[in-house]
């Protein structure tokens, strides 16, 4: 440590307690926020814009372990409502409510535009690594032609040596977090997936191969299905938001 240097943040940190002491109940040096000096990563599914380039989206990229498209374009509702608007609104509600709670926070995308595609699986997936992120939370929703077919589910990475066995355990908690506050919230978990505990391991996802931060993808519900009536208001993607919010800050014991 260099003396001068920490003996000026001092005088600054004294001298800003009058304006924020407010603000600043406890300890006058620390940012405020119980997330405050956390970084979470958020990964809204696909791009608006990926349909119209699909030489770019189709291009094979490493996946852990094997090679897969850079990108799909995701689903829709019957009424056309894209995945890649609901999971960036939802994403952005998550995203305003985390900066407040003090976090730091890295978005895979900062568009949801037609012109625009990607980024690529495999960017997803490294996405937070060299920062260290404490957590990245991927948020799509899903496209079931099943008869009735409705809820959401929660997938983690296995316990898969060398790419994902590092990883595995905290993502489960992980995941288990975000089913019990998405649960608590009123939604129902997904009665069309295998297992039917709303938690689904899954070995075949870049995006969750190629962390090396703990991680989870959420399917927040059946967009072809009942759930698109949740989803396609302002106040259903408030409750998926304040779900997700929730499932965060219980995984980070805040
Ligand atoms: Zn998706």
């Amino acid at each position: 440590m260099v003396p001068g240097l920490a003996s000026s943040a001092l005088a600054l940190a004294l001298l800003s307690v009058p304006t924020q002491a407010a603000a600043l109940p406890a300890d006058p040096g620390r940012a405020p926020g119980p997330l405050a000096g956390r970084a979470v990563v958020l990964d809204p599914g696909h791009q608006l814009g990926n349909r119209s380039f699909p030489e770019e989206i189709n291009r094979l990229v490493p996946a852990g372990g094997s090679m897969k498209p850079c990108n799909t374009t995701g689903t829709a509702t019957r009424g056309g409502y894209p995945e890649a608007t609901f999971v960036w609104q939802v994403s952005r509600l998550v995203q305003e409510r985390l900066l407040a709670l003090g976090a730091r926070v890295v978005m895979t995308r900062t568009t949801n535009r037609e012109d625009r595609w990607g980024p690529c699986v495999d960017v997803r997936g490294r996405a937070g690594n060299s920062l260290r992120a404490d957590l990245k939370v991927s948020i799509h929703a899903d496209g079931s032609y099943a008869a009735g077919a409705r809820g959401f589910h929660v997938i983690v990475p296995p316990d898969r040596a060398p790419w994902t066995d590092d990883i595995h355990r905290p993502s489960l908690r992980l995941g288990r977090a975000l089913r019990a506050d998405l649960a608590d919230a009123g939604f129902p978990v997904a009665n069309y997936v295998a297992g039917g505990d709303g938690i689904d391991v899954r070995s075949d996802l870049a995006t969750l191969n190629l962390s090396d931060v703990p991680t989870a993808m959420v399917e927040l519900g059946n967009m072809r299905g009942t759930d698109a009536r949740t989803m396609t208001t302002p106040r259903g993607r408030a409750r998926y938001a304040r779900a997700l919010v929730a499932g965060i800050r219980a995984h980070l014991g805040r």
